[in-house]
């Protein structure tokens, strides 16, 4: 069939296949030229925080895994640990405020990690591709199953309905924690207070069912139930961004019979092309993060690309103007507008924002070092990206009444993000040519 030549509309977007890979041509070359720059390629992470949710077995040791991080001597001494630890003020002006303490804001979808902590390493991105590493099996598979069930939206609401020692033991548990996990508890209290006991829900058979319902598979929400707006889009950008990473996977593949790198097309058609599903996802995250792109733009106008060197300064904002001029002369590829409207659009928002939190912990319990550093950044482009779309109007996207809106580690990860996607639909294009040269010589 049709192996990745998908057309018509994207499903909860303002735009057509043909048009995002028009777009996507269009400025591909020039979010390669940035993400190359000395701002863009250094980015700083904890990558060895312990995993909140369960007893990880250890890092995969495959070389392929680890990660090569940079001696901070190379980089501009404002970025430098102890500069980080000592200045609260920028010495580059209102615009360079990379370290602010981390904690969530609350209109953060995400961990912004603490600049000035002592774990925290800089990365040269260029020295460490997202590609094959080997790391599968169970631990993989656990960690893309906790995200998944991260789109359990209102579940674990919907069993501590009036239920104040349920809603207790969730505050106790932390709205931050896994559902899962929260879950298990509830529905273990129920079982030993009895049920119609106190405030405990009556409906115990209710509660096993909604359990059940949460530990579903992960390919669950490949069906186009009946699901609201907020949680088919949540559902999709975690399904593209899965989709994304196995692309990058199956396009650098090691084959470790020739000992070479390359495009393995099996590897494309069983994980993606032959799931309709799976490959409109990765065009549907193409197309918001462009869309948060374009819309922080004039916030990234005035914004201080800080490098020490002045030159290069200059450079990469002109470099990210010019992008974000090209990508708004088309029309918006998602709009934000008609998300969160419902009568219960403020508690669905609060709910997004707290799954997708998870989510950027959960990465934590990834068990392979390059994976980690890839999933960490990719879901903090994510979640930045998620922030400016819903989190500000238009107007208060404004670096001189609101400095301390994107941080620099925030717009590195965002630009980052939509340069793999881009990476991603362009890998399709390629797959798709490999597809029909193989059909035809067949
Ligand atoms: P998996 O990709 O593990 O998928 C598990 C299940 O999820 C599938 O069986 C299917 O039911 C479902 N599923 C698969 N794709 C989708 C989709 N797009 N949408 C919805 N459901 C889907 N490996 C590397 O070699 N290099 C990396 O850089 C790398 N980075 C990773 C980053 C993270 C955050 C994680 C969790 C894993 C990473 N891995 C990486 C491992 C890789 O993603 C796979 O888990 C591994 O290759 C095994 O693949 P699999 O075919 O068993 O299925």
């Amino acid at each position: 069939q049709n192996y990745c030549n998908p057309v018509g509309q994207i499903k909860d977007t303002c735009c057509d296949f043909q048009s995002v890979e028009d777009m996507q041509r269009g400025i591909f070359d020039k979010i390669q030229d940035l993400v190359k720059t000395r701002f863009f390629r250094y980015y700083k992470l904890n990558l060895w925080r312990e995993c909140p949710f369960w007893d990880e077995d250890g890092l995969c040791m495959n070389k392929d895994c680890s990660v090569e991080t940079t001696d901070e001597s190379r980089l501009p001494k404002e970025w430098t640990q102890e500069a980080l630890s000592a200045v609260q003020m920028s010495p580059a002006g209102l615009g360079f405020q990379p370290f602010k303490a981390c904690s969530y804001k609350d209109q953060d979808y995400c961990l912004i990690e603490d600049q000035s902590n002592e774990n925290v390493v800089y990365v040269n991105l260029l020295d460490n591709p997202e590609r094959f590493t080997g790391y599968a099996g169970v631990s993989a598979g656990r960690v893309w199953k906790a995200i998944y069930e991260e789109n359990c939206f209102n579940i674990v609401h919907k069993m501590t309905e009036g239920c104040k020692t349920c809603n207790n033991m969730m505050n106790i548990a932390g709205s931050a924690g896994n559902p899962l996990k929260v879950a298990e508890k509830v529905q273990q209290t129920v079982k030993e207070v009895g049920p119609g006991f106190a405030h405990v829900p009556k409906d115990t058979e209710k509660l096993d069912q909604l359990l059940s319902d949460l530990s579903e598979t992960t390919d669950g929400g490949e069906n186009d139930e009946e699901v609201c707006l907020e949680k088919r889009v949540y559902y999709r950008l975690i399904s593209g961004l899965h989709s994304s990473i196995s692309l990058h996977i199956c396009d650098e593949w090691f084959n470790r019979t020739s000992g070479e790198w390359g495009p393995n097309l099996d590897c494309f058609v069983n994980r993606i092309g032959s799931h309709p599903e799976r490959l409109q996802n990765v065009y549907f995250t193409y197309a918001l993060v462009l869309r948060a792109v374009t819309k922080a733009g004039h916030f990234l106008d005035q914004y201080d690309f800080y490098t020490g060197d002045d030159k290069e300064d200059i450079k990469v904002k002109s470099m990210v103007h010019d992008l974000i001029d090209n990508a708004s002369s088309c029309a918006p590829t998602f709009d934000e507008k008609t998300m969160f409207q419902g009568p219960d659009a403020k508690a669905l928002k609060l709910e997004f924002r707290d799954h997708f939190r998870n989510v950027s912990r959960i990465m934590d319990c990834v068990g392979c070092e390059k994976c980690r550093l890839w999933g960490k950044i990719q879901t903090t482009g994510l979640g930045t990206a998620l922030k400016v779309l819903f989190s500000y109007e238009d107007n208060q996207l404004n670096p001189k009444r609101t400095p301390q809106l994107l941080q620099r580690s925030e717009i590195v990860a965002m630009f980052n993000t939509l340069n793999r996607l881009s990476e991603s639909l362009r890998a399709i294009q390629r797959f798709r040519k490999m597809y029909l040269d193989q059909v035809e010589e067949a």
